[in-house]
This record gives C-alpha cells, sequence and structure tokens, in this order.
C-alpha cells in the first residue's frame, strides 16, 4: 500500500489522525530501511565483487606465504569503524584482504602444518551461503523439519561411522571444545554428580589431553574434581595399568571415579589411546568413558584405521572435528553419545513462549540436546559437500594424509641434525634439531638448555620464513617441532617443501654454530 512503483512512499492520506501519524512515522523509517535489502542488480554487483577476492585468494594459495609476520598485525583495521553510513564493497573487501587475510598464519594454505589443520573445501562456503541467504531455523523440528533431518542425519552418519548402536544421539557444534564441554556435562548428569559430591569425584586423563577438557570441567561445576594423570607409554599413549591402579587407589580411598577422558589423536603428538583396552577398566569400575577424537576420529573412515577407531564405539560419548578431519572451514564440532536419553536428559529445559514448538517430532530438536537454542544452520556446510562429493575422496584424503605423514616421517629423520621422535599413530611427525655441539657421542642429545634454545631459534626462523608453517610443543620439558599433516591441499610437493625448508634452515644454523673448518667435534 504505502510504497508506489519507483520505491517512493505515498503518504497515507485516510483513517484516524493517529493511525496516519503512526503510518507516516513507519513509512518515513522504511526509506531509510530499505537498503538493507539490495535490489537484485545490487547483489550482482556485491557478489561479484565477494566472489572475484574469493577467486584471488584461492588461485594464490598455492604461491602464497603460509605464516606471514608483518609490522602492522592488521592494525589497518582501525581505520574502519563502526559508523553511520556505510562503504563500497570494493572498499570493504580491500579492507578485509589488507587488514584480515594478509598479516599472520594462512590456513587454508597447503602449506599450513601446524597445530591440527583442516583447510576449508570450498563448497562448504556455498552451503554456508544458503544457510545464512535462507535463514532456516535449525534448533527445533517445528521450525524446519528439513534441516533439523539433515542434522540428525550426519550425526547418525558419524555414529555409524564409528560402530555406535541405533540409540545413538549426538550434536553438531561450533568445534571440539563446546563439544568436548557438551559431554562433560552429558556425563555429569548421568551419573548424578552433585555439587556436594564434586570434591570426591574423580576425573582420569593424561597430560596429553587437550586443554579445553580442563577448561569444560571447570565450567561445568567440576573445577574441585580431583583430575589424575594418568602414565603414558614411550608413545604418549595412556597407560592402562595405571589408570586401574589409580581407580582402585581412589575407590579405596573413599572418593569416586566418576570419568576417564582418552584421546583418540593427542593434539600435541597424535598419540591414539588404547580405548578398547581403556573401556575395559572403565566399565568395569562403572566410570563414563569420553573419547576426544576431534582430530582423529574421522581415522575411522580410512583403512589404515578404521580397525582402531571402531574401539570408539566401547566409549560413552565421543567427540569428532569435522573442521579437522573432515576439512571443513572453522566451525565445525561434533558429539556424539551412545545413549542420546543421556544427552537429552542434561540439556532439555521448556520454556513457555515455545509451546507452538512443542510437537511431535521425527528427528530431535538440536535444541534439546545443547546448549544452543538458535544456531547456525551448520549442517548445510557438511551436508552439501559430502553430497556432491561422496564420501570416497574424503577418505583418500586422509589415507593421503597418513601416508604423507609417514613419508615425511622417513625423510625428515634422514635430513643432517635431524633427530625424530616416536612413530606417528595418525599424522603427526615429530622431530627436533640437534645441533653439532648437543650430540653426544652415543647419539642422545646432551645438554637439554642449549638444545632447546636451539630448537626456540629453529621453529622462529621457520615461522620468518614463512613458506610454510609449523608450530614446536613441548616434551617433559624438551622443545620438539612438528609437522601436522591434517590440511586437505598439502600434497608431496608441500611435504617436500617443508622438508627443504627445514634443511635450508638447519644448515644456516650449523654453519653459524660450527663456522667452516672449526671442526667442532659430534662426540
Ligand atoms: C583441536 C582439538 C580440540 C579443540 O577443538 P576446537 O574445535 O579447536 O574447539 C580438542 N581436542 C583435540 C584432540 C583437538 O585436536
Amino acid at each position: 500500500m504505502p510504497s508506489s512503483d519507483n520505491g517512493e512512499i505515498a503518504p497515507p492520506r485516510q483513517g484516524p489522525p493517529r493511525l496516519q501519524e503512526l503510518a507516516a512515522r513507519v513509512d518515513a523509517l522504511a526509506g531509510h530501511s530499505m537498503v538493507l535489502e539490495p535490489s537484485p542488480a545490487e547483489r550482482k554487483h556485491l557478489r561479484d565483487e565477494v566472489v572475484d577476492y574469493a577467486e584471488r585468494f584461492l588461485d594464490g594459495l598455492d604461491f602464497g606465504k603460509t605464516y606471514n609476520e608483518t609490522d602492522d598485525e592488521g592494525a589497518g583495521i582501525a581505520d574502519y569503524p563502526i559508523s553511520e553510513t556505510g562503504r563500497s564493497i570494493e572498499e570493504i573487501v580491500a579492507a578485509i584482504e589488507e587488514c584480515v587475510d594478509r598479516p599472520s598464519l594462512n590456513p587454508a594454505a597447503p602449506g599450513h602444518l601446524g597445530y591440527i589443520p583442516g583447510g576449508g573445501i570450498y563448497p562448504s562456503s556455498l552451503g554456508d551461503y544458503l544457510a545464512a541467504v535462507t535463514n532456516r531455523f535449525s534448533g527445533i523440528y517445528f521450525a524446519s523439519p528439513g534441516a533439523v533431518r539433515m542434522n540428525a542425519l550426519l550425526i547418525r552418519w558419524m555414529a555409524e561411522l564409528i560402530g555406535y548402536p541405533a540409540g545413538a544421539g549426538g550434536d553438531l557444534s561450533s568445534g571440539g571444545s563446546i563439544a568436548n564441554l557438551t559431554a562433560v556435562v552429558t556425563a555429569r548428569e548421568a551419573l548424578g554428580v552433585r555439587s556436594a559430591d564434586v570434591p570426591r569425584t574423580v576425573v582420569y586423563t593424561t597430560r596429553h589431553v587437550n586443554h579445553c577438557v580442563g577448561k569444560a570441567l571447570a565450567i561445568a561445576g567440576l573445577r574441585e574434581s580431583p583430575v589424575r594423570e594418568v602414565e603414558m607409554d614411550d608413545r604418549y599413549r595412556m597407560s592402562v595399568r595405571d589408570l586401574n591402579a589409580r581407580i582402585e587407589a581412589d575407590s579405596a580411598a573413599g572418593l569416586r571415579p566418576f570419568m576417564v577422558v582418552a584421546s583418540a589423536g593427542t593434539t600435541a603428538t597424535g598419540a591414539v589411546d588404547p580405548v578398547g583396552e581403556v573401556a575395559e577398566v572403565s566399565q568395569t569400575h562403572g566410570l563414563w568413558l569420553h573419547v576426544d577424537a576431534a582430530y582423529g576420529g574421522f581415522f575411522a573412515l580410512c583403512p589404515e584405521t578404521s580397525a582402531q577407531m571402531q574401539e570408539l564405539q566401547r566409549a560413552d560419548s565421543v567427540v569428532l572435528d569435522p573442521h579437522k578431519g573432515l576439512f571443513l572451514p572453522y566451525g565445525s564440532g561434533a558429539l556424539v553419545v551412545r545413549d542420546r536419553e543421556a544427552l537429552r536428559n542434561a540439556h532439555l529445559h521448556v520454556a513457555p513462549y515455545l509451546r507452538d514448538a512443542w510437537t511431535e517430532e521425527e528427528a530431535p530438536s538440536p535444541a534439546d540436546h545443547s546448549p544452543e537454542l538458535s544456531r547456525h544452520f551448520r549442517a548445510m556446510r557438511m551436508w552439501l559437500p559430502l553430497q556432491l562429493f561422496g564420501v570416497a575422496p574424503f577418505r583418500a584424503c586422509i589415507s593421503e594424509k597418513y601416508w604423507l605423514a609417514r613419508y615425511m616421517y622417513e625423510a625428515v629423520q634422514r635430513l643432517p641434525h635431524i633427530e625424530v621422535g616416536p612413530e606417528p599413530d595418525l599424522t603427526v611427525v615429530l622431530f627436533r634439531y640437534v645441533p653439532p655441539e648437543c650430540a653426544v657421542g652415543d647419539g642422545s642429545p646432551g645438554d637439554v638448555a642449549a638444545l632447546n634454545a636451539a630448537n626456540e631459534e629453529l621453529i622462529s626462523r621457520i615461522h620468518a620464513d614463512g613458506r610454510v608453517f609449523l608450530s614446536s610443543t613441548t616434551l617433559a620439558g624438551e622443545i620438539w617441532l612438528r609437522f601436522a599433516v591434517m590440511a586437505f591441499r598439502t600434497r608431496r610437493r608441500h611435504a617436500d617443501l617443508a622438508l627443504s625448508v627445514v634443511r635450508e634452515l638447519v644448515a644456516e644454523m650449523s654453519e653459524v654454530a660450527e663456522p667452516a673448518g672449526a671442526g667442532a667435534s659430534a662426540g
């Protein structure tokens, strides 16, 4: 009624004065707020600019730096304050490129071998695009049964992947940390831990568990729970014998052993705890077994490791990170729980303003299985690529990384002055530089302080070089560098580049340490 074809607003001329006044006020504001709905031509312009930049970004990945040390660290973003009036899309895209995408780590790059990478497959961005454009409300079945069914289907697929029975449930979260938190809360409720019990409610894990588990315990009200650091074997896997001994000792002391948190792929070394044997112990003593498989879970897809990952079905709950093992962009974690009811019991709350939404559900509402109500429709970014490609290329890509990590493990130990850690369980390769002056007769490293200083120096040289990105960790106080081979774009040529970067920089450093002709003794 109020708007003519050319977009101008006709003043209301009929009705009681009060209504005319209100209508005029509303219409005047609509004249300004209409900007929020660009015309088809404007949409095309915005889209073209964004897509052009995305294409340029993707085309540059193979040649650009993986890590870019800059002086400004993106400080220029402050020149774009949030203000009353807008800017052109050209200006905005330029700011993103200059201030956000240029400095520091490029996790989309094939040279990203730090932490646990993934990469971010392109069709996920199209799933996100559609999810945002249509804005389906995926938290409640009533609002979008299709979105909720899609969500449930993906959870079912992951549950089946690890061999869970039909009664399993789960949740798609923003990442592994939140999924681990949801698991801890589920365990706490399932085993009826009351606040008064917390100081005697014991948690068992290893020193290598991801730090988000400690965070989750604290947030879940279990800050005062004793946490036992179970011993590890020489490949950094949980010792089942020590786990059993500690549970028995705590029981005998009148404490309540509550939960074991095992890891299927620790972040530091990629070690996979012996989940089957751990399950045996934890079942015998009536504990909840949670496995953080944020990194390793999708290795269930690949033939080399699927048998090992089938042990996950013995756990009560398992976390997987599709933004690692399925190469999705950041913002995708997942929890699967063997007994869906346990997850629901811990998270179901009702509200009177949602009364219309209480309907018979063919698929469980995510809002009843997580702390979130409104949520990003994150199923779409996972479902669309799985539909588009099928599972086979994902399986191949994980296997490729598995063998590429072995290739790098074999190659890096053949470089001069390099020592490697244990053979990788998954795709994290540990190595370090042993400078000539640190090498003692039997080949074992001597002075730890000097060794650490040398590796600190090597990692900062690798960062300054920037062609590839590695991260380091400490194991029993000693610094080790890591190749974490999990970015889907990392191919053998990038592995070779990483190896030559290490070889070159180590050569530079050993020349300094061992001036030509000085003949520093290696033993
Ligand atoms: C990455 C990781 C996490 C944390 O997950 P986010 O998705 O970063 O929140 C937890 N556990 C393990 C083993 C991980 O590798």
